[in-house]
């Protein structure tokens, strides 16, 4: 059995009992990114070097029988839009293809705190825009179950790196679903915390009401693990709380598991359908209930993100004009021309297309009246999910209506968006949900998705681990 192919948490253990070290850890992940890599291509930047040294002063702590963090010395790849200290960071833009970060992001001091590895930096859809991986400016990353499938989006890179065993960890990041549909698509598993409880400081802004960086790993366990060490207040990012407390204790016997009914109509593929429907019977075989829950909004849902998102994307991204970092045009002979031209040749069409909707969206000529219209909505929307989830304690829906495309499969920008369907309503309302293993067609992965309540999420976690011990 190869060290690359085990979970975090048995790693831990065998770090502790001295079974192997840090270092044969690594080593194991990057005897693997040299057989998979040239297939899968998970990565923008591999960070060998610096990742060898990490593990080298995990293992002398160890040596000197430091009390380390459960994860210390676990290697870990990092989506390229989350910034790193002196390590190159792209988001997958031509327009950042030489950022070098003078600084680290919250979320990635805490693996450094915590001694995690970092193995590199993972691909994405230019600036997580995207729902196949496919819009990155820089490289393909095929889906490990199927090379000739997509990975899903947008972090395609670190749900292949942790499916291809070229990472045991990483981190991504969700706007709309693009820590959950990657997961799903690959296999592996990935939460979108409650909106607050992960810093974005450090985070290259996408929507920044809507964005969020979350774990994923082979098990419910690993991303608990990963999500303990990442969560938490931070000065720099006034949006995050001090951990708050979810008062419901896990008992399979009290689960009140709600059925998203509106997730499970014919829009979405039979044979995932009857994998998630499996994953709540599974459970109310050990005692839970089930019941359907209607949160009748799905056909706003769509464009309400779209309005949300691209408003939000338009202004996030006026900062990349050739001035402050990253590439700036060759020849011009204004400063107006400066601005264009190094926006037109660095920006790729999905991040054009989004800036110009999300800049006509807010135009003068509206006044405001789709951004608030859109606000409002999303109040009720999230009232519509809080009032589902007295309900019950969890719902339950598929992750993805369908499995991982084929590359190249997905050219209509409206059929892609469609992708985000079951996730975009977490986001939206704030709240949690993860993406669990539950099945395969033929040989692809199907995902479930559990949402519970803001703060929540160790009560999934528990439902998620009782599944996956219990169920599978
Ligand atoms: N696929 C969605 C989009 O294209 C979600 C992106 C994300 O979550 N970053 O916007």
């Amino acid at each position: 059995m190869e060290l690359s192919s085990l979970t975090a948490k048995k790693l831990s253990q065998m770090l502790r009992a001295k079974e192997c070290s840090a270092t044969e850890i690594l080593e194991s992940v990057l005897q693997q990114i040299s057989k998979r890599e040239k297939h899968v291509g998970a990565y923008i930047t591999i960070t060998e070097e610096i990742a060898r040294k990490q593990a080298k002063s995990v293992d002398e702590k160890f040596k000197k029988g430091e009390k380390l963090s459960d994860l210390a010395g676990i290697p870990i790849a990092v989506k390229d839009i989350i910034c790193t200290e002196g390590i190159l960071t792209t988001a997958a833009s031509k327009i950042l293809k030489n950022f070098i970060p003078p600084y680290n992001a919250t979320v990635v001091e805490r693996l450094l705190e915590n001694d995690m590895v970092i193995t590199g930096k993972a691909n994405l859809d230019e600036f997580a825009m995207g729902s196949t991986c496919e819009f990155s400016q820089f490289k393909l990353t095929r889906n490990p179950r199927d090379l000739e499938r997509v990975p899903g989006g947008s972090s395609g890179g670190p749900a292949a790196a942790v499916a291809a065993d070229e990472a045991i960890l990483a981190l991504g990041s969700d706007t709309g679903g693009s820590i959950r549909v990657p997961a799903a698509f690959c296999g592996v598993v990935g939460l979108k915390p409650t909106y607050g409880a992960v810093s974005r400081y450090g985070v290259l802004a996408l929507a920044s009401s809507l964005d969020q960086v979350g774990p994923m790993g082979k098990t419910v366990e690993d991303v608990h693990m990963l999500f303990d060490v990442i969560a938490g207040e931070d000065s720099k990012d006034m949006t995050t709380f001090k951990n708050k407390k979810y008062e419901k204790e896990f008992d399979i016997k009290k689960l009140r598991i709600g059925i998203y009914k509106e997730l499970f109509s014919e829009r979405i593929n039979p044979e995932i359908v009857t994998s998630v429907m499996n994953v709540a019977k599974s459970l109310e075989s050990h005692g839970a209930t089930l019941k359907t829950v209607s949160i009748p909004h799905v056909e706003y849902l769509m464009p309400l993100y779209h309005i949300v998102m691209t408003i939000e994307a338009a202004s996030n991204l006026g900062r990349y004009d050739g001035i402050k970092y990253g590439y700036k045009a060759k020849d011009f002979e204004s400063v107006e021309e400066m601005y264009c031209r190094t926006r037109e040749e660095g920006f790729g069409t999905e991040v054009k297309r989004r800036i110009i909707l999300g800049t006509f969206l807010s135009s003068a000529q509206f006044g405001g009246a789709y951004r608030q219209k859109a606000l409002f909505f999303r109040q009720k929307l999230a009232e519509a999910y809080a009032k589902a989830l007295k309900e019950c304690d969890i719902l339950l829906s598929p992750t993805s209506a369908t499995p991982a495309f084929k590359l190249g499969e997905t050219v209509d920008p409206i059929e892609m968006y469609t992708t985000d369907l079951c996730t975009v309503g977490a986001n939206l309302a704030s709240i949690p949900a993860i993406s669990i293993p539950c099945g395969l067609i033929g040989n692809l992965p199907i995902g479930a998705q559990l949402i519970g309540p803001e703060y929540s999420e160790h009560f999934l976690f528990a439902v998620g681990e009782f599944y996956e011990s219990n169920c599978k």
